[in-house]
């Protein structure tokens, strides 16, 4: 307690001294409990005034200076900080051309191929046109051709009919013919008859009798060529040839003639 009160006293004493600032005395002086000095309020305002427990300006100052951080760091890293940034920015810039020239050029190529495709949409559609007017012209010319196909029907059915009434005629014809053949061959068969009868009725061993040696070639020539079966029609021209001889028989030996 002694001690706290000659402490106290102390204090009282020197807060009776000058401030050792501006050498001002005052009642209001004080005791700074930091650097031991007596100072006046002005000296010492900027920390609870009017406390009689205080510290001088000065005192507050190193204080608060103690208390920040160090300046030059701070200004070394906010160099770095803005170099950083510089950097990045530089390199966002870079980034940026490199970017804008990607988006000119993707630009450019769109257009190109914007250009292109409207190109193609024009072939296209001419193409288009174009297949239209030949499934046009491929339709009509299919309609036409089912009218020929049709008019061929009708054509194939018509001949049909006209066929089976041929084979009809052509069944009757051969019925027909089968008849005329069944005649010519007995016409054939009475046709050799009748050259079996005058071969019997003109031999030519009879002939040779009434020509002479130097005629007899010529009239057996001549006898062949009527006695042939192709000339069988004439065989009754032969028998009146033959009734002629027989009449001219009287007149010489030679019925040809004439000269024996
Ligand atoms: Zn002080
Ligand atoms: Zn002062
Ligand atoms: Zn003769």
């Amino acid at each position: 307690m002694s001690s706290r009160r000659s402490e106290s006293e102390d204090i009282q004493l020197k807060s009776k001294l000058p401030c050792i600032r501006c050498n001002k005395s005052a009642k209001t002086n004080v005791y700074c409990t930091q650097c031991h000095m007596t100072i006046c309020i002005s000296h010492s305002s900027q920390m609870s005034p009017g406390n009689q427990e205080r510290i001088c300006d000065e005192c507050l100052e190193d204080f608060l200076s103690s208390q920040l951080p160090d300046t030059q760091t701070i200004i070394n890293k906010i160099h770095n900080e803005i170099q950083e940034a510089a950097t990045t920015r530089e390199n966002n810039t870079k980034d940026l051309c490199k970017i804008s020239s990607q988006v000119l050029n993707t630009r450019d190529q769109c257009m190109s191929k914007q250009e292109l495709l409207h190109n193609e949409d024009i072939l296209l559609e001419e193409n288009l046109k174009r297949n239209k007017n030949i499934i046009k012209t491929t339709e009509e010319s299919i309609e036409k051709k089912g009218k020929e196909v049709e008019k061929i029907r009708e054509e194939i059915e018509f001949f049909k009919e006209k066929i089976s009434g041929l084979d009809q005629e052509i069944e009757k014809s051969s019925k027909e013919m089968k008849e005329l053949m069944h005649e010519r061959n007995n016409v054939l068969s009475e046709l050799n008859e009748l050259r079996e009868f005058v071969k019997m009725q003109v031999p030519v061993r009879l002939v040779k009798r009434i020509v002479c040696s130097m005629c007899y070639p010529k009239v057996l020539v001549e006898y062949h060529k009527i006695f042939k079966p192709e000339n069988a029609t004439n065989g009754t021209e032969i028998r009146s040839s033959s009734l002629s001889h027989e009449t001219s028989k009287t007149k010489g030996a030679c019925s040809s003639c004439q000269v024996f």
